[in-house]
């Protein structure tokens, strides 16, 4: 049985003839050969494989795109595509639990809120070129109620980053949850991002904003929010890249992840024609905590300890973003850098 037609093929590899159809039409599965006359599809017996995959990777949700991907890959890369994915779904999960968890939260604590002590930041942020690049193309941004950073990437990757910030800072004041603020912020920045338009390019967004007691995050991408609280540094966020997985299965450091070859694929940014799918959770804070707020172009640079050393030893926020940026220029700054520190103090 070296040939099968469309209806057996369907049956042996539990793929509907609609779905054959279209998979052939994406270039996922072509049939091994078309009867010119009939039109009639023949697969090979060697193609059940491929077809049991894309349908257990259609069995778990994955969009086509990434299936092709997976697909055209050696074996050990489609696996950390794979564990990507998961991580995805897992990571999802905790965002609608959280929110779920916050919304309750907020019906519940109306009256509540009004008494939770009241922080603000002390904050300060500072961006470079670098030393490399032709063009510079993140930005970071520092208030007492938002940190913000955003790089981008391709022709356009620049513009992409200015209307990202630009629809944070407009959405920052919206009425409700300041999460919810920031999603709406997101959605906006992707209406920005696709009017830009031009393939190939896009930004990421890392910001968090405080009010009251709570800060809000959201990130989509690479850059990162780190927490030191007691002296010791923290990590809030995942990053959106093939390399992560490996990290998160315990093969790499937080340091050796930055060396890896595919460190800077992003699985998710704000691109045109990308529905955006940011991380979002909500962190309580305390007096004394100080955020740091970087793109890839510190964090990859930078040892986590020479970063950790630095926001220990140095009290202001100003001089802190200073210093961290003069260390990626003296490590040879290969990206653009942006950061932000706030420190929460006790407003008023
Ligand atoms: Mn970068």
């Amino acid at each position: 049985m070296d040939r099968m037609g469309t209806g057996e093929f369907a049956r042996v590899s539990g793929l509907s003839r609609k779905a054959l159809r279209l998979y052939d039409e994406l270039g996922l599965l072509r049939p091994a050969t078309v009867d010119a006359r009939t039109g009639y599809r023949w697969y090979a017996a060697d193609q059940l494989d491929r077809a049991r995959l894309v349908a257990w990777l259609r069995r778990l949700g994955m969009p086509l795109p990434r299936i092709a991907a997976v697909l055209d890959l050696p074996p050990a890369s489609g696996a950390a595509q794979i564990r990507a994915y998961r991580a995805e779904i897992e990571r999802d999960a905790a965002t609608r639990r959280a929110l779920a968890t916050l919304l309750a939260d907020h019906l519940s604590r109306e009256d509540e809120i009004m008494t939770a002590p009241a922080y603000v930041l002390h904050a300060a942020a500072a961006s470079d070129r670098g030393l490399v690049r032709e063009r510079h193309q993140d930005l970071a941004h520092a208030d007492a109620g938002l940190l913000l950073v955003a790089d981008g990437f391709g022709p356009a990757g620049a513009d992409m980053s200015r209307v990202t910030l630009d629809a944070v800072l407009a959405r920052r004041n919206a009425a409700g949850p300041a999460l919810d603020a920031l999603r709406s912020a997101v959605d906006e920045a992707a209406d920005g991002v696709a009017a830009i338009g031009a393939e190939g390019s896009g930004c990421t967004l890392t910001a968090v904003a405080l009010t009251g007691d709570r800060l809000a995050l959201v990130h989509i991408g690479d850059g990162r929010v780190y927490l030191l609280r007691d002296g010791a540094l923290t990590r809030l966020t995942d990053d959106h890249t093939v390399a992560w997985a490996e990290f998160e299965n315990g093969g790499l450091t937080e340091d050796e992840l930055a060396s890896r070859p595919q460190r800077e694929v992003l699985l998710q940014a704000l691109t045109p024609g990308a529905l955006p799918r940011p991380d979002a959770l909500v962190h309580e804070v305390r007096a004394g905590d100080r955020y740091l707020v970087s793109t890839d172009g510190l964090h990859a640079v930078l040892p986590r300890a020479e970063t950790l050393a630095v926001l220990r030893a140095t009290p202001d926020p100003a001089e802190a973003v200073a210093e961290l940026v003069r260390r990626v220029l003296a490590a040879g700054a290969p990206d653009n850098v942006a950061c932000a520190v706030g420190d929460v103090v006790a407003a008023g």
